[in-house]
């Protein structure tokens, strides 16, 4: 390896590209990364971390509110956005500075720049040429906008989280993830929320119903759905708001601003791979084999890049079994099996495992249990929102094949109850566990 600059040359300095060139490098390999915007990638500067924080931010508007059934004299608070948005971003700016300390105390050194690949051993940034071992691309996913006219009106999870002003209404395309955690955002923070999508599914592949409940609970609070619905065209209007038009004849929805939550496509878009013969798939994604390894033996991709699953746990993983497995002679492959993910909507859901749905399509038949409770919390405050916790079974095995549930703190539970689905426990053995009471998690435990 000794002919080549570098050992290993990263590009993209998100979770999967930082994950993999710091165990590359204390496995003793010589690593490069580069990056063309910030360390730390869509989960750490516009995805994940700022959106959990605008979350917690958004609750507030119910938890000040429900406080005063708990006794406390909140006077009427009035939210500034711009300080929620600043101390976001000042701790994001904190989370970056902690990524590249990491990567620097990992000797691996950061080339900041928009690299190319240009053969199987060799990737250029700016004029410099690099020759490395091992190519890994980590370059992430990008907002795959809709080419309607007046796209470029609205704006994509990219800017959500630099307004400069909150807008008083905000028309959201998609019913997927970004697109019900900013439907809760926005109307936490008082917008009137129109969420538009060209089905009448929302959350595709999270148990129905759950998602049922989340919708119902998103109308009460006032969130507008309308589905079947395509946009044909956004037009700016004389006094700054938009037009927002419909196919079909549809009544046209004026709003202050359109989010684009319509799904993310791999970054690949002028990286040069055809330099080192792999070609795109359909989707514009890397085909990988289960070592992340591309059709060109020298180069690999991790994460969103490769259209697996577009987690970002996942892509951590999956750089971490890259370097593991290349550099530090302890092979292993990431298990796609059970994987727990959340939606931070209003309240949250979460899940794990087989859907119902899914479990008769490959069983045939399966078993149900469900708790449907209103959270002691819930109840005291007078909020009349119910909690909804499922758990799948095997019909003859008795084995907890998926776990799903919308509530509070709903991601916080999953994590461990992702456990016991992952390690194929009973529901048997579920049920000789003692409940811990008084906990919303107990119901896990009392499912008849
Ligand atoms: P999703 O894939 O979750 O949802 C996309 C939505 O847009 C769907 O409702 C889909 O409709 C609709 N859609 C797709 N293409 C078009 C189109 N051309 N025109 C109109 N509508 C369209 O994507 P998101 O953008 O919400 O998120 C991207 C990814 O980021 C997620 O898949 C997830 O992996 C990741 N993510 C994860 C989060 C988490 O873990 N909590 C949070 C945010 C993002 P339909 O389904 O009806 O076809």
């Amino acid at each position: 390896m000794a002919d080549y600059d570098f050992d290993l040359f990263v590009i993209g300095a998100g979770s999967g590209g930082v994950r993999a060139s710091r165990v590359a490098a204390a496995h003793g390999a010589r690593v490069a990364v580069a990056e063309e915007y910030r360390v730390g990638g869509t989960c750490v500067i516009r995805g994940c971390v700022p959106k959990k924080l605008l979350v917690y931010g958004a609750h507030f508007a119910e938890d000040l509110a429900d406080a005063r059934r708990f006794g406390w004299k909140v006077p009427t608070c009035d939210f500034d956005w711009t300080t929620l948005r600043d101390n976001v971003l000042a701790e994001v700016k904190r989370i970056e500075g902690a990524y590249g300390t990491t990567l620097a105390s990992n000797n691996v050194e950061t080339i900041l720049g928009r690299a190319i690949v240009t053969g199987p051993n060799s990737v250029r940034v700016g004029e410099t040429d690099y020759t490395a071992a091992k190519i890994l691309i980590a370059t992430g996913a990008t907002p795959d906008v809709p080419a309607i006219p007046g796209a470029e009106l609205g704006i994509t999870s990219n800017e959500v989280f630099d307004l400069p002003s909150l807008p008083k209404r905000i028309l959201i395309a998609g019913a997927g993830y970004i697109a019900n955690e900013f439907a809760g955002i926005f109307q936490q923070f008082g917008a009137h929320v129109t969420l538009v999508n060209r089905t009448d599914v929302i959350l595709r592949q999270y148990e129905r119903q759950i998602v049922e409940r989340l919708l119902a609970i998103s109308m009460a609070k006032g969130i507008e759905f309308k589905f079947n619905t395509t946009m044909e065209k956004i037009e700016r209007l004389e006094s700054g708001a938009l037009k927002v038009v419909f196919a079909g004849g549809a009544e046209p929805v004026e709003t202050d601003m359109v989010l684009f939550a319509t799904g993310r496509r791999p970054n690949t878009k002028g990286l040069g791979l055809e330099a080192a013969g792999i070609q795109l798939d359909d989707h514009g994604a890397i085909p990988v084999d289960a070592d992340s390894k591309t059709v060109a033996d020298s180069v690999y991709a991790v994460g969103d890049v490769t259209n697996r699953v577009q987690l970002t746990p996942v892509a951590i993983r999956e750089g971490h079994a890259f370097a593991d497995s290349v550099f530090g002679n302890k092979p292993w492959r990431v298990d796609y099996g059970c994987i727990p993910s959340a939606v931070f909507s209003h309240p949250p859901l979460a899940g794990v495992g087989l859907t119902e749905e899914q479990a008769r399509l490959s069983l045939g038949s399966c078993k149900t249990y469900t708790a449907d409770f209103r959270a002691m919390k819930n109840v005291l405050a007078g909020r009349n929102e119910r909690a909804l916790y499922k758990m799948v079974v095997h019909p003859e095995t008795d084995v907890v094949l998926g776990i799903h549930m919308i509530g509070p703190d709903s991601p916080e539970i999953l994590q461990a109850a992702a456990v016991a689905v992952k390690a194929k426990l009973t529901k048997q053995q579920f049920d000789e566990t003692v409940a811990l009471h008084p906990s919303m998690a107990e119901e896990l435990v009392l499912m008849r």
